[in-house]
């Protein structure tokens, strides 16, 4: 990934939506075929004016969320899950309904195994009516995990399937990998134009022309 398209703050704060779309040129950012109406998705922050507070809590002047998406091929959308299935929840596609019920049996079982432990420290006293509780503390913590393993493996379970429809049909392509975003911090939250992401991919050409139509910077990148 030798080149990376150079994307100005004010370019992210515009969006009032906060999401940032890469959708041209019309051709798939990996592969270049069309149609080429999926995305993938980066959750990012935008971070400006490091504190020097010691305290806890919010570190820099600014700080916000947002999405870059970036326009990909069938193909390379199906391959997408293959290589970040969470990043794929926010879609209405089967795949972004399999994948968000994947994250919500992650983080239920993470919250129900978290309650399991915290039955077994001083946080909750043992007192008459909580020992019977605390003493079978194991159960939610048991359950917790069940849930994290379900998660996972029906993970694994459609990453196979998928990798073998795709080898099948002969569309599988090992290098036709997600982009790679860097987000430096920036000193003065008032200045827009500085940099505040960096987009590499394999695809030079398509990044060039999107580059240049969104009037974004696009440099050669040096290790
Ligand atoms: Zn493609």
């Amino acid at each position: 990934m030798p080149f990376k398209i150079v994307i100005p703050a004010s370019a992210i704060l515009d969006q009032a939506e906060g999401i940032l779309r890469l959708d041209y040129p019309h051709g798939c950012s990996r592969c270049d075929k069309a149609p080429a109406e999926h995305f993938e998705t980066h959750r990012l922050k935008l971070r400006a004016g490091l504190k020097h507070n010691p305290l806890p809590g919010r570190r820099y002047k600014m700080e916000r969320n947002y999405q870059v998406k970036i326009r990909l091929c069938q193909r390379c959308y199906l391959q997408n899950y293959l290589q970040a299935p969470e990043t794929l929840a926010g879609d209405d596609t089967p795949l972004g309904r399999l994948s968000r019920v994947q994250n919500f049996l992650r983080t239920l079982g993470g919250i129900t195994a978290g309650l399991g432990l915290l039955l077994l420290t001083p946080f909750v006293p043992a007192s008459e009516a909580l020992v019977p509780l605390k003493v079978h503390w194991w159960l939610p913590a048991i359950a917790g995990v069940g849930l994290i393993l379900l998660g996972l493996l029906s993970q694994v379970l459609a990453k196979n399937k998928l990798l073998r429809q795709l080898s099948d049909a002969g569309q599988f392509e090992r290098e036709l990998v997600r982009a790679e975003t860097r987000t430096p911090l920036f000193a003065d939250p008032s200045d827009r134009q500085q940099i505040a992401l960096e987009v590499q991919m394999n695809n030079t050409e398509w990044a060039r022309q999107c580059a240049a139509h969104y009037h974004f910077g696009f440099e050669e990148y040096k290790q």
